[in-house]
Order: structure tokens, then sequence, then C-alpha cells
């Protein structure tokens, strides 16, 4: 038997989790660490911890499996998108803390961008919605502010990247500077029909084209594993973010396929082939993989209050003990009585684009108990997904015949028949619902020849399906409704304060 490992670089954890020849997993290690807010709205990591959890992650996960080294065939890092390291290329030593996605520090250089009139190139060009969220402004950000460093970035001294970039520097013998197109496809510096660093871009936010690592496929040997690490050298061969490699591990190649993960939010992704899709909804548009050297697309939304809402109950209402109870409590009422939640805690996302919304109960009536409440709280999530799902359809004119589920709300039999019922279409739910890394254990199984692309299509198998039963009618109403009680959350806050 031979086996794969996948790495998960994560926000909040480092994990490694041993796959062996017929997909299944052997063995799963995490260890967190900390997270650094060092300003309010500043989110940091050290890079030491990134790296040190995510080696001991993976010497725990192969010692748990109790394979021999010799049998792993190859390695797959997947990993949180965006989050931005910058390092010297001689010693490897980073240059500040990685400046982690969320962090809106550079909120004003995107500001400027925009006052320049850049926002249209930006759309065209990366396919995204200019955002402090994508790694771009953040080099910028780390090239102005730190002492020293855009002197040293261009003399030609430094590296710059996202989390796999700094993780194959840093985990490999060749120490090549290299990222994958997905990662690089977050950066807000990448034109995603030419695959080339946009030279334009790189002057607006004055980033030195040599400090970029050279973009590779999704699927390819990037270097060796230090041997310190294991004991032996084992190929590095993929690098996938880490909804990209979702998508890959739910089987979703196919136009039109497309994985939901029920989080604290909800990340959508729509493969839609290799036609590049623009979204009139403000959705954004991705490198789903690229193999082979041939670029595969999607088109990416998110929900940004799933299960947090379920948090939310538990944590602040107190209506339930823990998020599993939830299933329970809302399947003990025929229906939702017309109570609604609309969870817009942030404001409103996909298709509403509200920040002035905020979190909204309707329908109470003397009769209305805790249940509703809960129930309401688990049909937002579906209602939104839904939303985000027609947008898909929309944009791309596809639309798929089952959405594949996975993430921690998806254990949830209650919301995933809801779902099921609220979209009029199937949902799946795969055995292996540790898709993130199932995806990059794939893409690294299928660098090295140990799965063809006819063996990759057997590994996902579905667990349950929930088939819709709702009659048209009834969706209908419920999504009229839902429709009516966002009307009433949009718009709450009158000025941001
Ligand atoms: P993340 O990666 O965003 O931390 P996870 O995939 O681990 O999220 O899922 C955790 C989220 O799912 C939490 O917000 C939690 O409230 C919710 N959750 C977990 N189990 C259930 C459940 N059985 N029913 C509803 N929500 C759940």
């Amino acid at each position: 038997m031979r086996y794969v490992v996948a790495l998960d670089q994560g926000t909040t954890s480092s994990r490694a989790i041993v796959f062996d020849e017929a997909g299944c997993i052997v063995a799963a290690q995490g260890r967190e660490f900390r997270q650094i807010y060092p300003h309010p709205g500043w989110v940091e990591h050290d890079p030491k911890d990134i790296l040190q959890s995510q080696v001991e992650a993976l010497r725990a996960a192969v010692a748990a499996a109790g394979v021999d080294v010799r049998d792993i065939a190859a390695i797959g890092i997947t990993n949180q998108r965006e989050t931005t390291l910058m390092w010297d290329k001689q010693t490897g030593e980073t240059v500040c803390g990685a400046i982690v996605w969320q962090c809106r520090r550079t909120a004003p250089l995107v500001e400027r961008l925009l006052r320049e009139g850049m926002e249209a190139a930006i759309r065209e060009r990366t396919g995204l919605v200019p955002d402090a969220y994508f790694s771009g402004t953040k080099m910028q950000w780390i090239l102005q502010e730190i002492p020293g460093v855009r002197a040293r970035a261009e003399r030609g001294e430094l590296c710059a990247g996202t989390v796999d970039s700094f993780l194959v520097y840093h985990m490999t013998n060749e120490r090549a500077h290299v990222t994958d197109a997905t990662n690089a496809s977050r950066t807000m510096l990448l034109n995603i029909r030419s695959m080339e660093w946009d030279e334009e871009l790189l002057r607006a936010m004055e980033i030195p084209r040599a400090i970029l690592p050279q973009v590779v496929d999704s699927s390819q040997v990037v270097g060796t594993l230090k041997a310190d690490i294991l004991g032996r050298a084992i190929p590095v061969a993929a690098l996938v973010g880490d909804q990209q490699s979702a998508l890959f591990g739910q089987g979703c190649v196919r136009p039109g396929m497309t994985k939901n993960t029920y989080g604290t939010g909800c990340f959508m992704l729509m493969s839609t082939g290799t036609s590049l899709v623009r979204s009139a909804n403000n959705l954004v548009t991705t490198v789903a993989r690229r193999v082979d050297g041939h670029v595969s697309y999607a088109l990416e939304g998110s929900v940004f209050v799933a299960g947090a809402a379920v948090q939310w109950l538990r944590d602040e209402m107190g209506l339930i003990q823990n998020a599993a109870e939830s299933e329970k409590v809302a399947a003990s009422l025929p229906n939702n009585a017309g109570v609604y939640f609309v969870p817009a805690f942030t404001g409103l996302g996909a298709p509403h684009w509200d920040m002035y919304g905020r979190g909204t109960i309707l329908g109470l009536t003397r009769g209305t108990g805790r249940a509703h409440i809960v129930r309401a709280a688990l049909e937002s999530i579906a209602y939104q997904s839904r939303e985000v799902l027609d947008c898909m359809a929309r944009d791309s004119g596809l639309k798929p015949s089952s959405l594949r589920v996975d993430g921690g709300a998806s254990a949830n039999n209650f919301l995933m028949q809801f779902q099921a019922d609220i979209l009029g279409m199937e949902v799946a739910r795969p055995a292996v619902t540790e898709t993130t890394a199932l995806g990059a254990a794939m893409l690294a199984g299928r660098a090295i020849g140990l799965w063809s692309d006819a063996q990759l299509a057997t590994l996902w198998q579905a667990d349950k399906r929930f088939t819709p039963s709702m009659p048209e009618a009834r969706r209908a109403q419920y999504m009229h409704e839902w429709g009516r009680a966002v009307e009433r959350a949009k718009a709450w806050v009158e000025e941001e304060t």
C-alpha cells in the first residue's frame, strides 16, 4: 500500500491527513497556533508558528498512521488563501509577521486604488472585487511600512508569497520560489486569462516583479521534503488554495458542478470549466486549478454568517447546548410558523450587498418559542445559500444537478434536507468530508502517477443524498417570505459608526 499526505495549513490550525491508495483517511493530526491582533482590525500569524505547527502535525500524523515513511508517495499542500509573507531569499528570515486574509490594515490602500480608477482593471484582469482581503495591498503595505524592505526588494534580495510559497521554500531542499495558479489568482496581481503577473497592477501597487514567485501547476512536483522532517526526501507534488482544493476533493470538475462548505460562513464554488465567467452579482471569478498547463475556472461566492448563527444561538442566546442539538430542536416543528431570521450581523453579501443591514427576526407571535428561532437560524443558512447559487446560475447559465456539501454544519440532517427542499435539487454529502485535504492529496497523487484521472473520479463517494420533497408552491412561498424579511433587515444602520 502507498500513501499520500495532505498538509492543510488553515487559519487557526495546521493539519496533516494521511490517505491510503483508496482515498481513505488513515490518520489525521492538527496543531492550533496563535492568532495575533496587534491593533483593532489587524490579524497576524507568526511565520515560525505556521511552519512549526505544520511540521509537527505532519510528523504526528505519520506516527499515528503507523506507516513506513518509504511508502509515502507524495505530499500535497493546501492552505489558507491570501495570507501574505515576505522573506530573505538567502536566509529565509521573514521581514515581519504573516498578514492574514482577515486583516483590514490595507483598506486605505484599496481606497487609493479605487480613487486612482483601478477598479475596472482589477475586476477585468484578476476576476476579483478590489478588497483588502486579497494579497496585493498586503505586499504593498510591507514594502512601504517595514524599514529597509523596499530597497532590499529592489535589489532582488526578497521573496514575497502566500502560505503555499512560504511552506515550499521552508520545507523543501530546493527552496524554489513558486506558487500555484489558484493561490496566485487570489493576489489581485495575476491576469487570470494570460496567467501572467499584470505589469500595470504591479505598478499601481508598487510591487517589484522580482519578489513574486513563479506560477506553477496545482498538480506538479515542486520540490522534495527536507530529510530532517520525516527522514526521507518525499516529493511535494501539489499546491492548491483551500477552497479550490475542496472543489476538486468534491469531484466538481465538470462545468456546473458545485460545492458548498458550511462552516462559520459558507463558501460556494461552481466549476465553469475552461470558460472564464464574469459575474454581474459581485461574485468573484477564480482559478479552480491548473493541471498540465490547462487552466480551469470557478465562480466563488460566500455567505458571511452560516454556522456562526448557530454559535450565536448557543453562546449569546443560550438556546441550545451545542450546535448538533439544533437539528433535533428544529425538527420538532412541522414548519417555521412564519418566523424568519436574517443573520445580517455584518451586513448582507451576494446578491444584496448592503453593509448597513443588521440581524433581524420577523414574524414573532405570542406562540413563538425557542424552537422557532433555532429553526429559523438553520433555514437562513439554506436560503442564503440558495441566493448565492441562483446568482451563479444566472451568471454562468449553468445549473448543477446536485449540490455537494461539506464543513461542520453539513452534518446537520435537518439543514441538509431543508437545503435540498429549498433548492429543489439533490444535496449530496460525501463519505470523506475532509474534502479540502482530499483535494490536495488527489492532485499530489495524480502528479506522481499514483492515480489516473479515471481513478480520481472513483474516489468521491456519497455518504447520504438528500432528495427534495417540498412542493414547488411551498418552496416559492418560503423564498418569497425570506425575500420580504431580507428587505426589512436592509439599511438598518443609518450611518457607519
Ligand atoms: P470553520 O472551518 O469555519 O471553523 P467548521 O467547518 O469547523 O467551520 O464548522 C463549524 C461551524 O459549523 C460552527 O459555526 C458551528 O456552529 C457549525 N456546526 C457544527 N456542527 C453543526 C450542526 N450539527 N448543526 C449546525 N451547525 C453546526
